[in-house]
């Protein structure tokens, strides 16, 4: 049932969220999801897909009042264990994403997680108040891509009220072959499965990215796990053929992670 009464009808994200001091910098990167959140209407609230709320055999969606915040990483500077991100959650909304789908069925988070980096990293950009009521859904690491891009089809819904939709992880995203200097080169094979993956979407060539991105060498090293390309689906399956679609940022950090952010239906 369409509820457009309640607001625009709003886009889909996908952001590159890389490394987690990118909470707490301020860069180009940072400035463009800035420009996002200054730029998108307001709204009601930001269901985040994260790549680092995996599951096993289940989907979950986080269903607290005051979702807390965790700082799922070890050897970062104090000030990033420093950061506060006290979004309200939104256990009404999640109701309705739980009694959107039957198969999976997808259940209530009461308090096993929370907001992990990849979604406050990103939205402490977005929106620095932390105002945005925010959910997140999980992943469930043993299904395949199809599953990922047919269950962010069946989410396209609530982006008719003013629910929007963040996929957060790393088109590009091997950390064995990371080089955390600042000037690293990035390199060749990252520079051209980015750039792959760019030309499928500019061609809504969803086919290909769901089930072949992992055929080539450059795809296999792209994504030696797939829990920062799983998110991806989601926003493309909750994406409708006639959504432009816009580059919000781009960019190979550290070598082996592609920065790239998008949207569509903007
Ligand atoms: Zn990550």
């Amino acid at each position: 049932m369409s509820r457009s009464s309640d607001g625009p009808r709003m886009p889909v994200l996908f952001i590159g969220h890389g490394n987690p001091m990118n909470a707490i910098r301020e860069t180009p990167f940072s400035r463009a999801l800035g420009k996002i959140g200054e730029e998108l209407p307001r709204p009601k609230a930001v269901l985040c897909v994260s790549a680092h709320w995996m599951t096993q055999g289940a989907t979950r969606v986080t269903h607290m009042r005051n979702p807390r915040i965790i700082y799922d990483f070890y050897g970062f500077p104090q000030e990033l264990f420093a950061v506060q991100y006290p979004a309200p959650g939104d256990p009404e909304t999640a109701e309705r994403v739980m009694a959107k789908s039957s198969d999976p069925v997808i259940q209530a988070d009461e308090g096993a997680w929370g907001l992990d980096h990849g979604a406050w990293c990103v939205l402490k950009h977005m929106y620095p108040a932390a105002d945005v009521p925010v959910l997140q859904l999980s992943i469930d690491m043993t299904k395949g891509p199809a599953f990922h891009y047919a269950l962010g089809r069946k989410l396209k819904e609530f982006r008719h009220e003013g629910v929007l939709l963040v996929g957060s992880g790393n088109v590009v995203h091997n950390l064995r072959r990371v080089n955390l200097a600042d000037d690293a080169r990035p390199l060749d094979w990252a520079v051209a499965f980015d750039e792959w993956l760019k030309q499928r979407l500019e061609e809504r060539d969803y086919d290909s990215v769901i089930h072949r991105a992992m055929d080539t060498t450059a795809g296999k090293l792209s994504i030696p796990t797939p829990d920062h390309w799983f998110p991806l689906l989601y926003t493309l399956g909750a994406a409708d053929e006639a959504d432009s679609l816009r580059f919000e940022y781009e960019g190979i950090e550290n070598a082996s992670i592609s920065m790239r952010c998008l949207s569509l239906g903007r």
